[in-house]
């Protein structure tokens, strides 16, 4: 079997519609395969109607009665356990706003059961450390927001008062080893999963407090929340490290539908420009004839740069609202993923 760069899934989020505006089945070589059926009446403003343009496959397809505990086992916890054995690896959600990135990442606040990819991520984490009492952890953690191009900390206690715009930026500083470091932006230790919680609380409060009215920044913005761990077995003077990143990205949703004031149409096209770069870097990584991947030419990926590809695992949950306002964001969702599958 050809190891592939990435791992696509989709996951559908569920609507309120009860026409069947998709099913989901196998192709012909028996890989999951989520169709789009157009209603009649949206069908003409497409602009190529041709029916097999709108099936797309995927390594699974979750549909809408998908639940986070089936996601967490079959998306993120392969990634976690190659993390574990000193890889980094990176899982992204990709889709418009309002598809259920967040909810995947981070997960819903109300129901225990709602808790998303990263809450169980550390709960496994830590307790995987406990269990594996042969070596030493440590685990540490830092929240990064890119905004227009711009990186800022939102564990940065500096945050809860400012605007974005009284932040340091965090900036990327590159060594003779070509590692990058990133200035300004704060790694703190977790000693056990509490810890860890609270900081991605605390994070999460700061995104939040961000926004206003006017300016939704989270779904603006990419947030990539990090796990760095290191462990060492007793006795030994021997560090691994790996770090694991979780990414929230910016809707992907076209400038049309977003409004086209100013504030708006430099972001829309901030974040097409980064979605754009993140696209290249992930196909040159797997295009074996290209030997320089393109990672410099946007914050996000130089910031991924040593967590994307090699022996890296990286995971894409493309996020889907099947209702009839979304039909044609959902289809250039699995447009992208399909380009970089
Ligand atoms: P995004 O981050 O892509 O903008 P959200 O994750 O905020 O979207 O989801 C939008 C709304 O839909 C939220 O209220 C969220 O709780 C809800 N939602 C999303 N996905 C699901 C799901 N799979 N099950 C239940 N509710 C969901
Ligand atoms: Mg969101």
């Amino acid at each position: 079997m050809v190891k592939q760069t990435i791992q696509i899934f989709s996951r559908i989020k569920p609507t309120k519609s009860k026409a069947g505006l998709y099913h989901i089945d196998e192709d012909d070589e028996g890989l999951p395969r989520l169709t789009f059926n157009i209603p009649r009446d949206l069908a003409e403003g497409f602009i190529n109607n041709k029916k097999e343009n709108y099936k797309f496959r995927f390594q699974k397809v979750f549909d809408q009665n998908s639940k986070q505990d089936e996601i967490f086992d079959n998306v993120a916890k392969p990634v976690i356990d190659n993390v574990l054995q000193g890889y980094n690896g990176t899982i992204f959600a990709y889709g418009q706003t309002g598809s259920g990135k967040t909810f995947t990442i981070t997960g819903g606040a109300e129901k225990y059961n709602d808790r998303g990819i990263i809450p169980r991520m550390l709960s496994y984490i830590f307790e995987y450390f406990e269990q594996n009492s042969d070596r030493a952890f440590t685990a540490h953690i830092s929240y990064l927001e890119i905004y227009n191009e711009s990186g800022y900390d939102l564990l940065d206690p500096k945050h809860e008062a400012a605007k974005l715009e009284d932040l340091p930026k965090v900036s990327l500083l590159e060594d003779s080893d070509q590692n990058i470091h990133l200035k300004n932006l704060s790694v703190h230790q977790a000693s056990n999963e509490e810890e860890a919680l609270n900081l991605l609380f605390l994070g999460d409060t700061n995104r939040m407090i961000a926004e206003t009215p006017m300016n939704q920044a989270s779904t603006r913005s990419h947030c990539i929340f990090t796990i760095h761990l290191t462990s060492r077995e007793h006795g030994s003077a021997t560090l691994r490290r790996a770090k694991l990143h979780l990414v929230d990205l910016a809707g992907s949703e076209r400038v049309s539908k977003t409004g086209v004031n100013g504030v708006l149409l430099a972001e829309a096209k901030y974040i097409n420009l980064s979605l754009h770069f993140l696209e290249q870097v992930i196909i040159s990584l797997s295009d074996k004839s290209r030997s320089h991947i393109p990672y410099r030419n946007s914050m996000m990926t130089s910031v991924l740069r040593d967590s994307l590809g090699g022996n890296c695992m990286t995971t894409m949950i493309a996020t889907c609202s099947i209702d009839k306002r979304n039909m044609d964001e959902s289809i250039s969702t699995c447009r992208f993923a399909q380009r970089v599958a």
